[in-house]
């Protein structure tokens, strides 16, 4: 902005420091502005920014880029433009709007959620939080479990039925959790000692090792600061598994990440009397064409490149001589096909150490692990590299 703009101010204040503030700053400074000519505008804003603050992101400033927000708060943002808007009758579908919501900010957001059914839209949620849920008007259940077992609408109907129905989200709601009666003792602590980054006030806090510690609070009081940001710092040997995407190479996948496919090729040298790198898309074992990647680049000047199915291997990565050794009347390309779930039942008998740790990432749906990580959404991603860690601490 411009000398001119700049100097323009009220009660002492430009525009540029307003779009410095955050939103529950901007809300005291516009409340203290007086003048009866600028009251419909300052109203009309107040009320945008309460509901803002609502939906747990009063802690943004004005001049915050929208490229930088997460997830979540690209989402809150959203549906706050859309309260404003007078158009009705019109369909909204919310993809899980409680991730990493505090249940304080959940209690809001439900009544943001109300009110833009209430101006006369259809609300759909895709949810999991029972305080979500709990307020529809109707309620779909999907399942009855994961990946191939599911696919079938298991309950429709209120939420006083779903609580009494004879599915896993009626069973999982029923179920009372129970208190521990005895914790785990630390084996040390680690220190974190006035930590002052972002909101942090002069944080000490000493969090126990050797146990399990949760780190709670409403949004933006500075857990991820605090623990994503200083803890790190002092402690960079500290592991993080967190939801970005798997920094990996183009030829991994979800068995060679967790390391899975070493026992794989190990089963299938073993059963055919061959050596185990024959069974890989890495070494002996690939397809001539693609050299084991399955596609085949183009490279176009001036354009965007190609990328095709390899023609010889169809995609299958291997060499054809490598497809003819099965393991139980499956090739190495049928078993990286299959999803974990399907794998494990494959694998169900033989010897497989690695089987436990992807298991819980094919829980939340099919994961096809032939397919590249790289089209691995982040919490699938995250699943699938606990399993990895949890395996290389073996
Ligand atoms: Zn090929």
């Amino acid at each position: 902005l411009n000398q001119e703009a700049l100097s323009c101010k009220i009660n002492g204040t430009s525009i540029a420091d307003c779009a410095r503030m955050q939103v529950n700053e901007l809300i005291v400074f516009l409340e203290s502005i007086e003048d009866p000519a600028a009251a419909t505008i300052v109203d009309t804003c107040i009320t945008r920014l309460q509901q803002l603050l609502l939906v747990g992101i009063g802690y943004l400033t004005m001049d915050r880029e929208t490229a930088t927000l997460s997830g979540g708060e690209s989402q809150r943002i959203k549906m706050v433009r859309q309260l404003g808007s007078s158009l009705t009758d019109l369909t909204y579908i919310f993809d899980e709007p409680s991730i990493g919501l505090h249940p304080h900010d959940v209690h809001n957001m439900n009544r943001l959620l109300l009110q833009l059914r209430d101006k006369g839209n259809t609300v759909i949620i895709v949810e999991h939080d029972p305080d979500v849920i709990r307020i529809a008007d109707h309620i779909i259940d999907m399942g009855p479990r994961a990946g191939l077992a599911g696919g079938t609408i298991v309950y429709e109907g209120n939420w006083e039925g779903l609580r009494h129905a004879d599915t896993l989200t009626g069973k999982c709601l029923r179920q009372r959790a129970r208190l521990k009666s005895e914790v785990r003792e630390p084996t040390g602590w680690l220190h974190i000692r006035d930590a002052t980054l972002h909101n942090l006030k002069q944080v000490s806090v000493s969090i126990p090792t050797g146990v399990l510690t949760a780190v709670t609070g409403v949004a933006g009081s500075g857990k991820s600061t605090l623990i994503n940001q200083v803890l790190p710092g002092v402690y960079p040997e500290a592991v993080i598994i967190n939801q970005d995407m798997i920094q990996a190479s183009s030829r991994s996948n979800l068995a060679t990440f967790t390391g899975i496919f070493d026992d794989i090729r190990k089963l299938f040298a073993g059963e055919n009397r061959v050596g185990p790198s024959l069974f890989s898309f890495n070494a002996k074992g690939a397809c001539p064409e693609c050299n084991g990647s399955g596609t085949i680049t183009m490279d176009l000047a001036f354009m965007d490149s190609l990328v095709s199915v390899c023609e010889a291997c169809q995609g299958r990565r291997f060499h054809d001589d490598v497809l003819q050794y099965h393991l139980r009347g499956s090739s190495i390309s049928d078993v990286l096909a299959m999803t974990t779930d399907e794998a494990l039942d494959f694998f169900h008998g033989a010897r497989h150490p690695g089987r436990a740790s992807a298991h819980s990432a094919g829980r939340t749906g099919l994961l096809d692990a032939r397919s590249a990580l790289k089209h691995a959404v982040g919490r699938r991603a995250a699943a699938g590299e606990t399993g990895g860690r949890a395996r290389s601490f073996r």
